[in-house]
């Protein structure tokens, strides 16, 4: 049984989807019968994003829409949520995808920053609450996926700011979940996508080949498809052939570090006491 908001005819909006991870996902979301509506930063890329997708929907064009939109402008995201209410009746599916990561240095400049944090944080908790009370309004099963990200977890050295803004955007989500349940009757749950390294132009580093231990898109979408169709909260992604005990380095990285090692949901998440329990026992 696919998750009961990723059925056909229903609405999906992906933003950061005209690349890696949202593009893939929002491939799935057509190919399942969803319209779709792709956000991103404008250009070529979106348009040809937008022509990929229209050949995976069954409707073709009619189901595909993009939107030049930038996350971290709140006002943007009303308006886009306005469009694709007015073009497809409302949204059922959001993605808050989108995301960057240029580097920075805890003493570095406060405009690297206040750049991350405005897309990767505040890109999260605009769309959501932007879109969410709508969602819940239309009183059907709805689903929020932030993408997350192992950092935001793990958060190893080396660049502070991503890692700031991906462990709030796991500690947001939670609090979504949180309220979204605490709601009673809403058929809204959210979810926390947690990539771990996928082979995108974000992850790319210069390099034009996948390394062996990358995941591609289009894995990673299959991966979150079948976790939401469990129903899970927390889509981890497990590592690809690392080997935790002989590389120290990657063991800050490993998904077997966040699952062994430490209860998996915060505290004042509803599933939190059974969880811990279970951790206590194992
Ligand atoms: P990507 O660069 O292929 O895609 C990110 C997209 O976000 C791009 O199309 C970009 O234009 C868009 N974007 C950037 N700023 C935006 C803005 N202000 N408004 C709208 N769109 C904007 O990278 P990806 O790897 O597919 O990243 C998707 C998400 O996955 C990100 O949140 C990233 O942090 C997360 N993630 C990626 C990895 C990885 O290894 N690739 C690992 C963990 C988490």
């Amino acid at each position: 049984m696919p998750h009961p908001a990723l059925v056909p005819g229903n609405v999906a909006v992906v933003t950061g989807g005209a690349s890696g991870i949202g593009l893939a996902c929002a491939k799935r979301f057509a190919a399942l019968g969803l319209k779709v509506c792709i956000a991103d930063v404008g250009g070529e890329r979106l348009e040809a994003a937008a022509e990929a997708l229209a050949s995976v929907a069954p409707g073709g064009t009619a189901d595909v829409m993009a939107s030049a939109t930038d996350v971290g402008d709140r006002e943007a995201l009303a308006a886009l949520e306005r469009s694709v209410a007015e073009r497809f009746g409302g949204t059922d599916v959001l993605m808050n995808n989108a995301g960057i990561q240029p580097g920075s240095a805890l003493f570095g400049p406060v405009e690297n920053w206040e750049r991350v944090l405005r897309v990767n944080l505040w890109g999260v908790i605009h769309g959501t609450q932007v879109f969410v009370p709508g969602m819940v309004a239309r009183e059907k099963p709805g689903l929020v996926i932030n993408t997350g990200s192992k950092q935001g977890i793990t958060t190893p050295p080396g660049d502070p700011a991503y890692n700031v803004s991906k462990a709030g955007v796991k500690v947001f989500t939670e609090a979504l979940q949180h309220e979204l349940r605490n709601l009673g009757s809403a058929q809204v749950t959210a979810a926390l996508l947690i990539p771990g390294f996928v082979f995108t132009p974000l992850a790319a580093g210069g390099r034009t080949e996948k390394p062996a231990g990358a995941w591609t898109a289009e894995q990673t979408a299959d991966f979150m498809l079948q976790k939401l169709e469990a129903g899970d909260f927390y889509i981890l992604c497990p590592d690809n052939d690392v080997p935790r005990e002989l590389d120290e380095k990657r063991i800050l990285w490993a998904a077997g570090d966040i699952t062994d090692n430490r209860p998996p949901l915060s505290r004042w998440h509803p599933d939190y006491a059974e969880a811990f329990a279970a951790h206590l026992k194992a």
